[in-house]
């Protein structure tokens, strides 16, 4: 059995007990949206107890404020009314056992699957690898608390994210599941004017 014979087993399923959900609105109910890492341990919907249409999430590697996330929030909340943005990291991240030297060193020697040991990522399979991995920046975390303010900081100083959204900053931690604040981003995001002013 495949991966894609089980996934579309299991969509056939979902789909079969869909109900009411095909009538949810576009907007997200609760309002808020979620910046969060798209390690496998975590999900949101569980963690932060959402249903279908109740929220934004946002998931790439390290929960990151790169540009692409900045223009998913931007969309999130100008056209879909978001008013409350959450960045959740968490513990035993991968992009903490890496740099960008790392990363662009193991790609230029193997496009094969690299392997973790207790000394960090090592190539194990064939050549050729490519350079162009050098070129890019791979948003990997050296300081895991430090790394929630400054994505706060990166999203709350945009030009184009308003100062009435607060931005509240977390660390999930995956041996208990539990959400942590991180209590000098949430204090880096919160909000500039009341909501209801402009600004
Ligand atoms: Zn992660």
């Amino acid at each position: 059995m495949s991966v894609l014979d089980d996934v579309l087993r299991a969509n056939e399923k979902y789909a079969a007990g869909f109900g009411a959900k095909g009538e949810l609105a576009l907007p997200p109910a609760s309002g808020f949206a979620i910046l969060t890492c798209m390690d496998a341990r975590l999900d949101p919907a569980k963690y932060a107890g959402l249903s279908e249409g109740d929220a934004h999430v946002i998931r790439n590697a390290g929960g990151r404020a790169s540009d692409d996330a900045i223009r998913s929030l931007v969309i999130s909340y100008k056209l879909l009314g978001t008013s409350e943005w959450f960045v959740i990291h968490h513990t035993n991240c991968g992009m903490e056992f890496f740099t960008n030297q790392v990363m662009g060193d193991l790609l230029a020697q193997s496009l094969e699957t690299a392997e973790l040991g207790p000394d960090g990522f090592h190539d194990v399979g064939a050549g050729p690898g490519s350079p162009v991995g050098k070129e890019i920046d791979w948003l990997t975390i050296a300081h895991r608390e430090q790394a929630v303010v400054d994505d706060v900081d990166r999203i709350r100083n945009h030009p184009l994210v308003p100062g009435r959204i607060p931005i509240y900053g977390f660390v999930y931690d995956v041996a208990t599941g539990k959400l942590l604040e991180v209590p000098a981003a949430t204090e880096a995001g919160k909000a500039l004017v009341a909501a209801g002013q402009s600004g």
